[in-house]
Parts: structure tokens; C-alpha cells; sequence
């Protein structure tokens, strides 16, 4: 069984994905990130009586969330464990609809001695697992900012709130205040986007995907619903992923346009700038360089989502 398991991933890694590692270890992945395919297939081909136990040996700990009104049977490897403390959900943002969180030690706000998984008590041994895989996950050292996810929401709300006005009022661009407001919202969302998108969408859809070919019918874990759910969500942060990306693409590609015609009709007298509102052709040539530079940063996450897609199509 194992070895029939392992020979067409085999395969498939060589075909579809770069490898990292001759060994063929570490699979390369979108958004240059690698994983452990020997946890993957530890993990995946592992007995469900072992499960826990085998999470634990990896240092990652793991604590039940308990249902009030449980509507789904409760799952019987997750009955020994350790309640999951009140507050600690709270500091994790774990809600009612939530089925199982990896929370990492590094976690600003949970105050944790090793990376900790959230499993509510009525969920599936396959969603403990799709937990566990984000700990085989080798990230780059940026996206390992704790605190990314929460800058990266305040810094594209930032951005949609300066857009909207924009759109509305295309004249602010006229002015040099409104021009470095929306250059640097632009700037904060460029800057941490690969990483937004490395840790928290793509890795969901990878996993997914992952899991998908791996636990087959045989498997003790399978499950034809949790699967079908799982293959959709993943498609769901795919496209989340590049709603994102064209939200930042368009808003920096129409910025720089509007703002090189408005220098245009100024020097051609069809705008006359009111007071306080003034844009030289130097000023229009920097916010052009200023647009560009974001733009080539964008080209580059692109191909990883273009590289996402066929990953999650193909693999
Ligand atoms: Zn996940």
C-alpha cells in the first residue's frame, strides 16, 4: 500500500513539480514554498489510533474545542485530548463555524510554547491532518511575521478605502497630498502581498489539493464530502488570491494612467488646478517610476498565482 502510494507521487513531483532536494524530500511549491513529503506520506498513510501520537512526536500539540449543541457525531480520536483553553480562542479568533486552526508559537497574541492545533471535537481526522500539514510547510523568512495576516488586512483596507475615493473623485489625484496617500496604500499592500498569499491562501489550496490525491478511497481517512468541501475551498482562496492581486494591479494600473493624463491636459490647459492642487511633469514621471517599480513586484506574484492554478489543476 505505501509503495503504490509513494510511486505515482513520485512520478507526479517529477513531471509537475521542480524538486528542491534530489532526494525528492521537499517538493518546491507556488510562492516558493517547499514541503515535507516524507511527513505528508507519514502522515496520510498512518493509522487514525495513531494519529495524535504521531502529530505530537512532530512538537506540535493539540486541543479540543468543545460543542455546545453538537449536531455531527463526535470524533472518537479527538475524545482523550486536552480541552482548549476559553481565552486562547478567543486570542485565535476560533469561532463557532471553525472546524480546526493551526496556531502557530510565534502567534503574537496566544502566548504559546509550541505550535498548537484547535480541533473541534465533531471534526474529521482528514481536517486534523489538513491542520498538521501547515507545520511540514517551509516558508521564507518574511512571511514568518507573526503579525502579517492582521498588517495585510489593515493595509488592503487602507488601499480599498483610498481606491473607492479615488474612483469617485478622480480630480484628488490632482493633488500631491492624495497622490503619496495613494502611492504608499498601494505600497503596503505590494509589499506584504506574496506573503499573504504564501501563508494563508495558497497554502490552504495546496494542502487541499494534496490531500485530495493522496487520501483515496482506501484510506482510513477518506471522506467523498469533506473532500469535495475541502477542493472548493481551495478554489476559493485561489480566487480570493487573485481578486486581490487585480484589485492591486488595477488600482496602481489606473492610478498611474489617470495621473498621466491629468499632466497631459494640464500642459494643455483643459484642467486648470485649483489652489492647493498642482502636478508638474516631474511630479507625473515620478509617480509613473513609483507605479512601475509596484507593477514589476506585481508580474512576480502573478506567476506564482498562474503557478498556483496549474498546481491545483494538475498536480
Ligand atoms: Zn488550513
Amino acid at each position: 500500500m505505501k509503495i503504490a502510494l509513494k510511486l505515482p507521487v513520485a512520478l507526479l513531483l517529477l513531471s509537475n513539480v521542480a524538486l528542491a532536494d534530489p532526494n525528492m524530500r521537499w517538493a518546491r511549491l507556488p510562492f516558493k514554498q517547499t514541503l515535507d513529503m516524507e511527513v505528508v506520506h507519514e502522515i496520510t498513510s498512518s493509522k487514525p489510533e495513531q494519529l495524535i501520537n504521531l502529530i505530537n512526536r512532530h512538537g506540535v500539540k493539540v486541543l479540543r474545542v468543545v460543542t455546545k449543541n453538537p449536531k455531527k457525531p463526535l470524533n472518537p480520536t479527538l475524545a482523550g485530548l486536552e480541552v482548549a483553553p476559553t481565552e486562547l480562542l478567543k486570542n485565535a479568533e476560533f469561532d463557532e463555524s471553525d472546524d480546526g486552526q493551526m496556531v502557530a508559537k510565534s502567534d503574537p497574541y496566544c502566548n504559546l510554547i509550541q505550535d498548537t492545533i484547535l480541533i473541534r471535537d465533531t471534526a474529521l481526522n482528514y481536517t486534523l491532518i489538513h491542520e498538521f500539514l501547515h507545520s511540514a510547510f517551509n516558508v521564507s523568512p518574511d512571511s514568518k511575521r507573526p503579525d502579517i495576516d492582521m498588517k495585510f488586512r489593515l493595509a488592503y483596507n487602507r488601499l480599498n478605502k483610498y481606491k473607492d475615493a479615488l474612483f469617485r473623485e478622480p480630480t484628488n489625484l490632482l493633488n500631491p497630498l492624495w497622490r503619496r496617500d495613494i502611492l504608499d496604500a498601494e505600497k503596503g499592500v505590494v509589499a506584504m502581498l506574496f506573503s499573504r498569499i504564501e501563508l494563508t491562501l495558497s497554502q490552504e489550496a495546496i494542502i487541499e489539493r494534496i490531500l485530495f490525491k493522496l487520501i483515496d478511497p482506501n484510506n482510513p481517512y477518506f471522506d467523498g464530502d469533506r473532500q469535495n468541501v475541502g477542493m472548493e475551498y481551495g478554489r476559493f482562496m485561489i480566487n480570493k488570491a487573485i481578486s486581490i492581486y487585480s484589485t492591486a494591479f488595477e488600482t496602481i494600473t489606473w492610478t498611474k494612467n489617470t495621473v498621466d493624463s491629468f499632466e497631459d491636459q494640464i500642459r494643455l490647459r483643459y484642467i486648470i488646478p485649483l489652489k492647493g492642487d498642482h502636478l508638474t511633469k516631474t511630479q507625473a514621471l515620478s509617480f509613473q517610476a513609483a507605479s512601475d517599480k509596484m507593477l514589476t513586484e506585481l508580474a512576480v506574484i502573478g506567476k506564482e498565482i498562474e503557478g498556483l492554478k496549474r498546481f491545483y489543476s494538475n498536480w
